[in-house]
Order: structure tokens, then sequence, then C-alpha cells
């Protein structure tokens, strides 16, 4: 994957130390971790060779147009998004980008401790914990609530922040399917100390992973898009029984640091078929032209029985 951490506004101390963690979460669990702050590592030949994109605490205008539409064009061919803490508070003029990271920042109150509600289990990301999750971070408000075009893993306790202008409900970790990508943000990861933290490295571990498509790809509830019933099973079941047909993506021009990022290439097909089905199910609701489009209404209808 490729992990991108360029700042034209606030930059985070804690950039090093997620980069570092990252590295070594990729020596631990066999992807290659290539790391830029050059803009120019955004075209569509470099982009192909990766399964996934790392925006991790980047700040303002990071992205000139060609590049913005390199990356477009890689999420639709099904790359992966992670976004990390500051990467809300990225390319505000840029709305595509908006719709990808789900929310753009507000503000934050001072950092503190603050308890979070688990509210997806079946996640690769949030599997690990409990009901809640208390931790200390700087916990960001966002312009607006996602809510509704999300799929919401973790939420704060409102009750549990001071100054928090986010109302009742307080997203603060989510996934969905974007533009026939992978899209997975948290906002957690203000500090140094949250990448020593083992729950945290395995909330960004299990973002990843899901963002490229290596294991429990679907985000769950997404019922509109997501052809299969919600089941109690844990996340790992969804993991593709087989990688290895897939063709391969052509060599990054960087070149990986571990070459078991070959792992992460051969899964990228078992991500293709199913994405980009919103704007059908939309298109079928709305103006009843499902039977005009002849290859899809199978598929479309099947999906939206089995959402119910
Ligand atoms: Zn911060």
């Amino acid at each position: 994957m490729l992990v991108f951490s360029k700042t034209s506004g606030f930059r985070h101390g804690s950039i090093e130390a997620g980069l570092d963690a990252i590295r070594q979460l990729g020596v631990a669990n066999g992807f290659g971790v290539d790391a830029t702050e050059d803009a120019a590592a955004f075209t569509a030949s470099q982009l192909a060779g990766y399964e996934a994109v790392v925006f991790l605490s980047t700040t303002g205008d990071v992205l000139g147009p060609e590049q913005e539409t390199a990356f477009e064009d890689y999420v639709r061919n099904g790359g992966g998004y992670v976004g990390i803490h500051a990467a809300a508070d990225t390319e505000y003029d840029w709305a595509w980008y908006g719709g990808l990271v789900g929310a753009y920042f507000l503000s934050h109150p001072v950092p503190q401790d603050a308890t979070l509600l688990v509210e997806e289990h079946d996640h690769e990301s949030t599997a690990h914990l409990g009901d809640t999750w208390e931790r200390f971070d700087e916990w960001y408000d966002f312009r607006d609530n996602p809510r509704d075009r999300v799929h919401v893993l973790l939420s704060v306790d409102p009750a549990t922040v001071v100054g928090s202008q986010m109302g009742g409900d307080h997203p603060i970790a989510w996934c969905h399917d974007y533009d026939g990508g992978h899209a997975w943000y948290t906002a957690l990861g203000h500090t140094d100390e949250s990448w020593a933290e083992p729950a945290f490295l395995q909330h960004v571990l299990g973002g990843i992973r899901t963002a490229a498509g290596i294991a429990g790809a679907d985000c769950p509830g997404k019922a509109a898009i997501d052809p299969s019933p919600t089941t109690p099973s844990t996340s790992a079941a969804d993991a593709p029984t087989t990688a290895a047909a897939s063709s391969p993506s052509p060599s990054p021009v960087i070149t990986p640091v571990d070459t078991a990022s070959t792992v992460l290439v051969a899964s990228r097909a078992e991500s293709t078929p199913d994405e980009s089905d919103v704007s059908w199910i939309a298109l079928s609701v709305g103006a009843g032209i499902v039977s005009l489009i002849a290859g899809s209404v199978i598929v479309v209808r099947r999906r939206r029985r089995g959402d119910r």
C-alpha cells in the first residue's frame, strides 16, 4: 500500500509514529508499505501498483487537478482508501474527496478521555473490541453528520466528551463503498501514544485490510448495496477463499520495501463486480426503468430483496 502524509496545513507530530507503526504492521502481516509526501506519486501507473492508499493525517490542498483525477480513477477501478485523523481536514474544495472521506473536519475540543461506542462487531477494524472502548485522543467534530452516507463503526458517547459540537450523535470511524472502491476512515490517531496502542493498531490494520479488499471487504450493514444479509459470523468468514486467479497489476514505479505486497495485488479481483450499483438502485426505485437495464436487473433486484 501507499501511505501519503503530505500536509499543506497543520502538521501532526504523530505522522512519523504512525508511519513507523504502519510499516511494522506491514512487516507483521505480509504487505508492503511505501510512503511518500510527493503528490507526483498520484499517477495512474503508480497508483495501479497499490491495493490501498492511506491518507495519514494529511491536511489542506495536497493534490493537483490531474493527480485528483488519477486518484478518482484508481478508486473507480476498485482501489482502497484509508483515511486517518486529519485526512478529514484535507481537500475541502475537492467534493469527490469529501464524499470519499465521508465528512470534513469542523473543530475539536481539547484532547481528553472518552468512551467510544462500538456499533459494529462484524467488521475487522472493530471485531477485537467490546461494546465500549475507553481511550484518550483528540475527538474531531465534523461539518455534518455522515451517518446517512456511511456505515458507522465507532461513535463517541457524547456524555463523555466536553466541548463536542456534534450533539447527541457523534460518529468517529466508519466505512463505505464509494464510487467503485472501499473506503474506511477513523478520526482516531492524533497522539503519538495512539500508535503504540495495540487496540488502535488492530483498528487501523482492519481498516487497511478491508479497504484493500483482503478480508471482509464488504462494509457490513450498508443495506442498499450489500447483497448478503447480516450474519453473526466474524468478518474472517467473509474473507475471500482464494485470490490466486486474479491478474497482477502493473508494478509500482516506487519499489515496494516488501515483496509480499503481491499478496495484496492478487486480491484485487475480489472487489470488482459489486461496487457500482448504488446509482442503479436509485434509478430503479425512482423511475422504474430497471427493465431497460437488462444486464443489471437480476443483480439489482436480488440486492433489494436481500437487504430487508
Ligand atoms: Zn489532531
